[in-house]
């Protein structure tokens, strides 16, 4: 092993160019286990890295696969981080000899891409104004106007501005005077401020206190091809059209070139929850599948205190203007593979409070909470920049300083960190043991005098069945399941077809009956785990199966008579 790699343990926030060093030390010291590969690039041409852990003595790509992702966000670091927490688990399982880990990773494969949207991400490292993922730029055509986020007094970190005017809709909070907190109808006018980004007007009228629209405005995770529409929610779009952004159609190409991925895990922040299926009430998904999603996360949750939220209707921003284009439900619904978002962190519950609807309150917000939650933050060592005086160039007398929001609100405070990242590491790991697991065994009888009876026993130990979800079935796209054999010379097949299809294999977990997991009403379902072909043959040599069981992956078995 090569000693220079080391184990991310969420200690801090690593940047991009840490983060490629990083993946690129783990991959020289396991290339074993390791393969790294550069998907394409971003926008600004950062590399886009996807990291596959497997025997990679073996077909691994032939092997059902756990899909984990973050970044698509810029400013949700958290979930870049758990990324390189989790694959560094699984190394160190792995390095250590853990028998259950070694065995798994030979039978299957994890895909792990740290960074979806890597320009973002590291612009926000560095300190730049507030954006949702990506920097594609306004259109050429764009007139802008208004005020916009920028360092102004050269500190190169984009923090708050406060100024006092008559027309502002906030006042200092006299709790915490690092704070300010909304006016209300009895604050006297002279202590009313205007408080935004720190920032300055473009092209500016003089008079009118309005916000340019969004430089960076494209959310990344609107812009996958599931129920794409032209969204736009508080300023952030979904792109043009379906996939028009480079990152998200790197992501959706590398996605499905891998045949065999069988469960999804995309990480974001904030709120401490993890959210499955539906995202709509036209979902296309059955009940079933929504169900046994739904208990799926229950389960993975257990020991991190977070919550499962259906999309639908649990955690809806606006009732009106439903998410669309999101990656997790384009995987679940166009790919019919089990994809669940996680968002990391609960900067609320951190603070005592609770949340009964975490995604509406963000468009509906309860001030009070946020103020609670807000002082308590500022009372945590490194998390506020005291107020400054400054000259604003197009204002006068402006104050710079306030809150941290992206290591506190978006993101824990470093020094919780780590915690937040086992948390995401075993949602992860519970899930990627669901995949579908097919074992074959092969049994040659006497039949006849001359004939021998070849029996092949397929049989799925996996959690999840090998079509994965039901609403698989009536996909195009996912890989179905056959067996084909073939003979040397001197061996004929008396009975049994050369090529058969074959039925998906159930899962021990799957809802496809109600009462499947019912310990009152315990019964065996209707669909089976297992299935069995056979062939008469006559003659000796040797036979080839070349089996391919839907999502759980392919395989090739070798029988001499
Ligand atoms: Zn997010």
């Amino acid at each position: 092993m090569n000693m220079k790699w080391i184990p991310y343990r969420g200690e801090s926030y690593l940047d991009y160019p840490a983060t490629i060093e990083w993946c690129q030390s783990l991959a020289k010291a396991y290339p074993d286990w390791v393969k790294l590969e550069e998907i394409g690039m971003s926008r600004h041409g950062r590399p886009i890295l996807l990291i596959t852990i497997g025997n990679m003595k073996g077909d691994y790509l032939s092997r059902p696969a756990f899909w984990t992702d973050g970044g698509t966000h810029a400013s949700e670091w958290t979930g870049v981080m758990t990324v390189l927490y989790s694959v560094s688990k699984w190394i160190e399982g792995l390095s250590h000899n853990d028998k259950s880990l070694c065995e798994w990773f030979h039978r299957h494969t994890v895909f792990a891409l740290p960074c979806i949207s890597p320009d973002g991400f590291q612009a926000l490292q560095q300190g730049e104004p507030f954006m949702r993922s990506t920097l594609r730029p306004p259109k050429e055509e764009e007139v802008r106007r208004g005020f916009e986020p920028c360092d102004v007094d050269d500190d190169n970190v984009v923090r708050w501005m406060r100024w006092k005017h008559p027309s502002g809709s906030f006042v200092i909070d006299e709790e915490n005077p690092s704070l300010m907190r909304p006016r209300r109808l009895d604050d006297p006018t002279e202590k009313a401020y205007f408080f935004c980004q720190e920032g300055k007007f473009l092209q500016w009228d003089g008079i009118s206190w309005t916000s340019a629209s969004l430089k960076y405005g494209c959310d990344l995770n609107r812009n996958f091809p599931v129920f794409w529409k032209p969204y736009n929610m508080i300023g952030l779009d979904g792109g043009d059209y379906p996939l028009s952004e480079f990152e998200s159609r790197l992501v959706f190409d590398t996605f499905v070139s891998r045949a065999y991925i069988a469960a999804a895990v995309t990480n974001h922040t904030y709120t401490g929850c993890i959210l499955t299926a539906p995202h709509r009430p036209e979902t296309p998904l059955p009940d079933s599948d929504i169900l046994m999603m739904e208990a799926l996360a229950k389960e993975a949750v257990v020991g991190t205190g977070y919550r499962v939220f259906r999309f639908y209707p649990d955690f809806v921003y606006d009732p009106k203007n439903l998410i669309t284009g999101a990656w997790d439900e384009t995987i679940t619904c166009l790919f019919g593979i089990p994809a669940y978002s996680t968002e990391l962190w609960d900067p609320y519950g951190f603070c005592g409070i609770h949340q009964t609807n975490p995604a509406r309150e963000f468009i509906v917000p309860n001030f009070e909470n946020i103020l609670q939650m807000m002082r308590k933050f500022s009372s945590l060592p490194n998390t506020m920049t005291a107020w400054k005086p400054f000259d604003h160039p197009q204002l006068g007398n402006v104050e710079i300083g306030g809150i941290d929001y992206l290591r506190t609100i978006r993101n824990p405070p470093v020094n919780f960190l780590a915690a937040e990242c086992q948390k995401g590491f075993q949602i992860c790991d519970r899930i990627r043991k669901t995949l579908p697991d097919v074992y074959i065994k092969t049994k040659l009888i006497k039949f006849s005098e001359n004939i021998m009876k070849l029996e092949c026993i397929f049989e799925n130990y996996g959690y999840l069945a090998t079509n994965l979800l039901q609403h698989a079935e009536t996909l195009r796209y996912p890989p179905k399941s056959s067996v084909k054999m073939s003979v040397s010379d001197n061996i004929k097949i008396v009975e049994g077809m050369l090529e058969q299809s074959v039925p998906s294999l159930d899962g021990w977990g799957m809802l496809s009956s109600i009462f499947k997991r019912h310990p009152t009403y315990a019964m065996l379902p209707q669909k089976s785990n297992a299935t069995k072909i056979t062939w008469l043959l006559q003659g000796n040599g040797s036979i080839t199966i070349q089996w391919k069981m839907g999502r759980a992956g392919k395989g090739i078995e070798k029988i001499n008579i």
